[in-house]
C-alpha cells in the first residue's frame, strides 16, 4: 500500500527505521533486530541505503522480509550520488519486480574523498526519474529545518526542496531535530514557499553520551539547553540516559501530534527496545483521528 494511500485515512501514525546490514556476515543478526523493531507494526518501516553502494544490495532484501514476515510496508531509500543512470535504472527495475510501492529519493552524501558522480547532482534528479519510469511510487524526500549543511541559506534549500515536490515528491522526511519549534517555523517558512506536499518530523531518540557525538557529527541538528541539562545530569548513567532520552523523544512525538502533525518518523536506530519503549508509551495516542 503506498504511503499516499494512508494518510487518507486521517489518523495519527507513526512509522519506525532500520538500516540494513553492512556485510553478509551481519546480514543475520542485524535483519533480526530490524525484523524485531517491524514485528512491532508501526504504520510504515524505512529501510536505509548505504550511499557508497556498501549496503545497497541488502536494503531490498531487508525490505521485503520485513513486509513478507510482519505485513508492515516497506519504504525503500534509494540514492544516487555514486550511481551511474544505468545502475538507478536497473534498480528501479528491481524494487518494482519486487513489488516495492514506496521510495525515499536521496542523493547521499558524497563520499568524503572521493569525486562525485556526475550522472546525479542532487536527489530531485532522481525523483524525477522515478516518476519517468511510469510505475507509480509513492516517493519521499528528505528535507532540513536546520537546513541542510551545503546549503549557502535557508532560502535557497527551501527552493530546492520546491523543485523536488515538482519533480514528483508525494512527502518529505524531516532531518532529526530536538527542538519542535524549528520544525513549526521551518513549517511556516516551506508552506509560504508553496511546498504544500506533507512533512514527517524525525525524532531521534538520543539514549546515550556517545550518541550525541555521533549525532552532532552526521546532522546539522542542535542540542536544547533543556536537552544538555538532561545530558550532564543522567549522561554517566547508562539506565537512567536510555530512560530520559525516550521520555524526551516522547515529549517531543505528543506536542508534534498536539499540533496536527499526522506522521511522525522514529529514528529507531536498529533498537527494538527503544522502538517498543516509545510505542507503549504512545499506545493511547497512534492512531487517533486527526
Ligand atoms: C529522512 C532522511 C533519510 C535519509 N536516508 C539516507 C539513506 O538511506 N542513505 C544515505 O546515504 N543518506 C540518507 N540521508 C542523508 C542524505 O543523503 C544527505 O543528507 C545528503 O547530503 C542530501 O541528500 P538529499 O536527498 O537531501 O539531497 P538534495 O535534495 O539533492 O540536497 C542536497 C543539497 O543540494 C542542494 N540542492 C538541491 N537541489 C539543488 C539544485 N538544483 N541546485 C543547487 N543546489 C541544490 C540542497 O539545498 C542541499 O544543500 C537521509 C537524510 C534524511 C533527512
Amino acid at each position: 500500500m503506498k504511503i499516499t494511500e494512508m494518510l487518507a485515512a486521517n489518523r495519527q501514525m507513526l512509522s519506525f527505521e532500520v538500516f540494513p546490514p553492512k556485510t553478509e556476515t551481519s546480514f543475520q543478526s542485524v535483519s533480526q533486530a530490524a525484523l524485531k523493531i517491524a514485528s512491532l507494526h508501526p504504520d510504515f518501516i524505512s529501510v536505509t541505503y548505504g550511499a557508497g553502494g556498501g549496503t545497497s544490495r541488502y536494503t531490498m532484501q531487508l525490505a521485503c522480509d520485513i513486509r513478507r514476515e510482519t505485513g508492515v510496508e516497506p519504504l525503500a531509500h534509494l540514492t544516487c550520488v555514486s550511481s551511474t543512470k544505468e545502475t538507478v535504472k536497473q534498480q528501479i527495475e528491481a524494487l518494482h519486480a519486487a513489488g516495492i510501492e514506496n521510495i525515499m529519493a536521496l542523493r547521499g552524501d558524497i563520499p568524503a574523498g572521493g569525486t562525485p558522480n556526475t550522472d546525479y547532482h542532487h536527489a530531485s534528479e532522481l525523483i524525477a526519474e522515478l516518476r519517468a519510469s511510469g510505475y507509480d511510487f509513492c516517493i519521499g524526500g528528505a528535507c532540513y529545518p536546520e537546513v541542510h549543511p551545503e546549503s549557502p541559506n535557508q532560502k535557497a534549500d527551501i527552493r530546492y526542496l520546491k523543485e523536488k515536490m515538482d519533480a514528483g515528491c508525494d512527502f518529505l522526511t524531516t532531518q532529526m531535530f530536538f527542538d519542535n519549534h524549528l520544525l513549526f517555523n521551518f513549517l511556516y517558512k516551506i508552506r509560504e514557499a508553496g511546498v504544500t506536499i506533507p512533512v514527517f518530523p524525525g525524532i531521534m531518540p538520543i539514549t546515550s553520551r556517545r550518541q550525541v557525538e555521533q549525532v552532532m557529527r552526521l546532522s546539522n541538528a542542535s542540542l536544547t539547553q533543556r536537552f544538555k541539562s538532561l545530558m550532564d545530569r543522567y549522561g554517566d548513567s547508562e539506565q537512567a540516559m536510555l530512560q530520559a532520552g525516550i521520555i524526551y523523544a516522547t515529549d517531543q512525538i505528543i506536542d508534534l501530534f498536539a499540533n496536527g502533525i499526522q506522521v511522525v518518523h522514529v529514528y529507531t536506530m536498529n533498537k527494538p527496545a527503544v522502538a517498543a519503549a516509545i510505542q507503549q508509551n504512545l499506545a493511547g495516542i497512534v492512531g487517533l483521528p486527526l
